[in-house]
């Protein structure tokens, strides 16, 4: 089964596409076959893979609303991970879907035809709880959640849990917020530390102890249509991103064998 992550946060510019484009290429450096799939009609993670939006047969416009096999849709990168390219056809499909039937799960009906071909599929969510975000969640088994810690990063977090709630009962009882991603991390920043800390309290474990730090390359690599770990192996961003692959397959690694995680008996 493959794992489905959402990278969702309604807010702009808080590193979703980063994430989703650096983590597809991490992922693959670990050995595991990965599809990301650009739900933003912005369709910066299509480019950011060295994928022209200007240029699509398909996308994952088609997927939704004109129920073509996921399959179809579907193109190599040069990264090595599976792209399920987007761009601006996907604004339409908002208010197309809306009038549909199961509008919710389209993406998830289109996912089951590819049951097995990938171990993880990453979904690049648009900067709002609209429609296509509610696919991405009712299509995952978890949420990622990356966040900016700065003043108003705790502002809508409350929305974004209260909608995975509404959608974990109402259509996806798997769905969990799989971790909390600290993005554009400045451990000299105090305000940083203040609402890291809040995370902490709040969400546990589930925050990620890999933070991504600021780092140009991982500003720089997107125009070059590459991930950090193509355009600059050594750089930091690259590494960290590295870091969380790392981090995110040891635990699923570890809930696959309980017996290997307890805590070790005295
Ligand atoms: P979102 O998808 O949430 O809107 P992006 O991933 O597009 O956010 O990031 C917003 C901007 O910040 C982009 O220009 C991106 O290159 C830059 N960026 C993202 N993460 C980092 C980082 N860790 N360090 C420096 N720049 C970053
Ligand atoms: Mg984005």
């Amino acid at each position: 089964m493959s794992k489905i992550f959402a990278v969702a946060n309604q807010k702009g510019g808080v590193g979703k596409t980063t994430t989703c484009v650096n983590l597809a290429a991490s992922l693959v450096a670990s050995r595991r076959r990965v599809l990301l799939i650009d739900l933003d009609p912005q369709g910066n993670a299509t480019m950011g893979s060295g994928v022209d939006k200007n240029e699509l047969q398909l996308s994952s416009y088609d997927v939704l609303v004109a129920g073509l096999p996921a399959r179809k849709a579907i193109v190599t990168t040069a990264s090595g991970y599976d792209l399920m390219p987007a761009n601006g056809d996907l604004s339409a499909a908002e208010v197309e879907l809306l009038d549909m039937d199961g509008r919710e799960s389209r993406l998830r009906r289109a996912l089951r035809d590819l049951n097995g071909d990938y171990d993880y599929i990453v979904v690049d969510c648009p900067p709002s709880l609209n429609m296509l975000t509610v696919n991405a969640l009712c299509a995952a088994s978890g949420v990622l959640i990356p966040m900016q810690c700065e003043y108003y990063a705790l502002e809508g977090l409350s929305a974004l849990v209260d909608t995975i709630t509404q959608i974990q009962r109402a259509a996806n009882p798997e769905l969990k917020i799989e971790g909390i991603l600290r993005t554009m991390y400045d451990p000299r920043n105090s305000l940083t530390s203040d609402v890291s800390d809040q995370l902490s309290e709040y969400f546990g474990d589930r925050l990620y102890r890999t933070c991504i730090p600021r780092n140009v390359r991982l500003a720089e690599a997107p125009s070059f249509g590459k991930p950090a770990l193509e355009y600059d192996r050594h750089s930091k961003g690259a590494i960290a991103y590295l870091a969380l692959a790392g981090e995110m397959t040891r635990r699923h690694a570890a809930n696959r064998n309980p017996s290997h995680s307890g805590p070790v008996a005295e």
